[in-house]
């Protein structure tokens, strides 16, 4: 689980997560499937607010030890939109 502060502190992995393109599939908001179109590897990304403070956890090695990984890096991309829409409908 990181913290989720800048966008300058996961920026290498916002740089990575456009190289490798990793698909993002939306299970439900807040929670992200990231799979590695070369590889097949899936990996669950969860995105969540606690105490006005934004987290985030991936299931992958370098998330697990608390690294900020190209998965994440996607799903967050995508989680963001999502807030953002679901703000407008409101
Ligand atoms: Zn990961």
């Amino acid at each position: 689980m990181i913290q989720l502060t800048t966008a300058t502190a996961i920026e290498s992995a916002i740089t990575k997560a456009r190289t490798v393109k990793p698909r993002v599939h939306v299970n439900c908001f807040g929670s992200y499937t990231v799979t590695n179109k070369a590889t097949g590897a899936t990996y669950t990304v969860t995105c969540e607010k606690r105490d006005g403070k934004r987290f985030a956890s991936c299931t992958c090695r370098a998330g697990e030890l608390g690294r900020a990984c190209y998965h994440l890096a996607a799903a967050v991309a995508a989680h963001i939109q999502l807030a953002a829409e679901r703000q407008a409908a409101h």
